[in-house]
């Protein structure tokens, strides 16, 4: 009879716990629309072609997808993955950016970009940041930091808000 009881009592804690769990996973199930932009921005990064980074741009107004970039070679060229890097001054230089290439990409299509949002796996560099500061583009939402400080400081000399999405 008491392990009756005993058995009732461990099933009814495991029922609780599988709830619980359903419960976390339920909650978990729906991203909200930063991270799910910034996952895309992740997947568009995988067809990068410079594997010292791979990069991936997503741009965004009212929840909508206007545009994405990854970084890789100028249209026609030999990517780095095939024929190696193009090193300058410690960097690669073969790939236009994937920010770059997000802005390129609405240009080629006509599609307007003022005033959208940017989620960028990495923090811009200083050229990239340029271009989008340029482009209209008020808030950029990036996943991880990418050197550069001086974008950091202009961005609020410009009113440009930087929001890290882990
Ligand atoms: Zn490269
Ligand atoms: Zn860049």
């Amino acid at each position: 009879m008491s392990d009756d009881l005993e058995l009732e009592r461990r099933l009814e804690e495991e029922n609780r716990r599988a709830e619980e769990a359903g419960r976390r996973l339920a909650q978990g199930k729906r991203v909200d629309w930063h991270h799910y932009f910034m996952n895309i921005a992740h997947v568009v990064a995988t067809r990068a072609t410079c594997d010292r980074k791979h990069v991936g741009a997503v741009i965004v107004r009212d929840k909508n997808i206007l545009s994405t970039g990854y970084n890789g070679s100028i249209r026609g060229l030999p990517h780095c993955d095939d024929v190696g890097h193009d090193m300058v001054a410690g960097h690669c230089v073969r790939t236009v950016h994937a920010e770059a290439n997000a802005i390129i990409q609405a240009a080629r299509h006509g599609v307007r970009i003022e005033g959208a949002d940017i989620y960028t796996t990495a923090s811009p560099c200083w050229e990239c940041f340029k271009l989008i500061a340029n482009a209209g583009i008020k808030r950029i939402f990036y996943g991880e930091f990418y050197r550069e400080e001086k974008v950091f400081q202009v961005a609020r000399e410009l009113g440009i808000e930087l929001i890290k999405i882990e």
